[in-house]
């Protein structure tokens, strides 16, 4: 398989290239040069494997021979849930599931890629040097911090927004003892954050010398990995057969863009619902087609404080028949002003799949109130937002099609919003238990590229003991 960026100025990769490479050198994102596709024979061939294996059949086409321990790595990957199915649906309601993204070491969807592509990266580097740098705003850091830690050649630099990461998600990333590992805590949001891991990829220099990479979901591989659980929920529910709908709590857009992925290579999905919390920009552009950044709002659900979602750059090719001048235009407008429209047919055809729904801290805190009132169920707030999306999209959809709403944290990460809306503190499991105890290790810095730069530059040449440039 071969990679081409939404840009179309940067050169052609093959699979290893891009989990290498993270975001594109023209500024763009990798997408495949062509869509895997599965019949409907082939997608009931895939009913009732394990996990691993559904994951090692949907992923082999997007490394093609690449990778030829893939399904070892899968199995490894997916041994540390605490779950036997991986990914288990939980029914709260005629016609509403839940999916449970949250078994991984991290409690968090993110687990589900980053377990498998940190094996990826020490699969294909074997023994080279690497230097990863994020930005997240709460679950991405800790996921890749613990799929990571201690892998041979890589060091990894994660960036969050000081302060707006609840205590859990901080202390996951800032308690792992690790010398290949930096947490920097940034003064400003994860827009912030973001831009400042942009511009040090933007810095060819930097770039070269400290030979960078990303696992943010601009990384193909992330995106991936996560179209298998699509598949998992909709074989349970009836797939090929018949219709599913998906409800995904969405920030960055990587999550239910995977979904689409799925829909893309033949599952028959009926509705994906974009759900939001009171940063709701996905949600107004699906409306009126109007994407207008606003300032980022702090929420219950701080892995969707975003306004800018990276990953819709990945749609948008798509949705203007793969023209990258078309979306180059777009996305330079779109960074310029602040605001875009997308040509009236592109939003159309979006809008035959996509819905919007969003939800502020009020609604969130009823909801998980409401849920466990109701079913028993204890939803962490992003989860929450995505459950409420699927009740309110049910109306719309035909009975027979089941909604999956997808529950990307566990109720423990966000504990203190979980016990405020419910009344019920939601313990931690097993594994984590003392968190709270573990001491934390993070650097601070402003909003200041050379700064950040110079705390990378510090931990790759700790890591390599001998410095990376040589
Ligand atoms: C990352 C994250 C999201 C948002 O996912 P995207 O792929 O960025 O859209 C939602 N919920 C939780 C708990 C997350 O960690």
């Amino acid at each position: 398989m071969r990679y081409v960026s939404t840009r179309g100025r940067a050169p052609v990769l093959d699979f290893p290239g891009v989990l290498l490479a993270g975001l594109a050198e023209d500024g763009g994102l990798y997408v495949p040069e062509v869509w895997p596709s599965f019949s409907a024979a082939e997608i009931r061939a895939l009913r009732g494997l394990p996990y691993a294996e559904l994951a090692t059949r949907i992923i082999a086409p997007f490394v093609g021979n690449a990778m030829p321990r893939l399904s070892r790595l899968c199995e490894e990957a997916y041994a540390g849930f605490d779950h036997p199915a991986v990914v288990p649906l939980v029914q709260i309601e005629s016609g509403l599931w839940i999916q449970e993204l949250f078994h991984g070491p991290t409690l968090a969807f993110k687990d589900l890629a980053l377990q498998l592509v940190g094996r990826m990266f020490e699969e294909v580097l074997g023994g080279e040097r690497l230097t990863i740098v994020g930005a997240t705003s709460g679950d991405t850091g800790a996921a890749a911090i613990e799929a990571l830690k201690n892998r041979s050649g890589i060091a990894i630099a994660i960036l969050h927004p000081e302060g707006r990461v609840s205590e859990a998600q901080r202390r996951q990333m800032t308690t792992a003892v690790s010398a290949n590992v930096a947490n920097i805590a940034i003064k400003g949001s994860f827009d912030d954050c973001q831009d400042l891991v942009k511009a040090m990829f933007a810095d060819e220099g930097f770039r070269r010398e400290m030979r960078l990479s990303a696992v943010n979901s601009i990384n193909w591989a992330r995106i991936a990995a996560q179209i298998p659980y699509y598949f998992a929920a909709g074989l349970a529910l009836g797939a090929p057969e018949r219709e599913v709908a998906f409800s995904v709590p969405t920030g960055n857009f990587g999550n239910v863009l995977a979904a689409w992925a799925a829909a893309r290579m033949g599952l028959p999905v009926a509705r994906l619902i974009v759900a939001c919390n009171q940063n709701d920009i996905l949600a107004r552009f699906l409306a009126a087609n109007d994407m207008s950044v606003r300032p980022v709002m702090p929420s219950l659900a701080p892995s969707m404080d975003i306004q800018v979602s990276s990953n819709f750059e990945r749609l948008l090719f798509e949705l203007l028949d793969r023209d990258p001048q078309a979306v180059e235009r777009i996305m330079l407008g779109f960074r310029r002003e602040g605001r875009m429209a997308v040509p009236p047919r592109a939003w159309t055809r979006m809008r035959t799949l996509f819905a919007g729904f969003a939800l502020d801290d009020a609604g969130t805190e009823a909801e998980i109130g409401r849920l466990h009132r109701v079913s028993g169920y204890l939803a962490d707030p992003h989860s929450a937002i995505g459950i409420a999306g699927a009740r309110a999209a049910a109306g719309t959809l035909a009975p027979a099609v089941p909604i999956i709403a997808a529950a990307t944290a566990h109720p423990a990460k966000f504990a203190p919003a979980v016990e405020r809306a419910s009344g019920v503190r939601p313990a931690l499991p097993v594994r984590l238990a003392e968190l709270y105890q573990r001491p934390e290790h993070c650097a601070v810095a402003g909003n200041d590229l050379v700064a950040v730069e110079g705390l990378v530059r510090a931990l790759a040449e700790r890591t390599a003991g001998l410095g990376i440039a040589a």
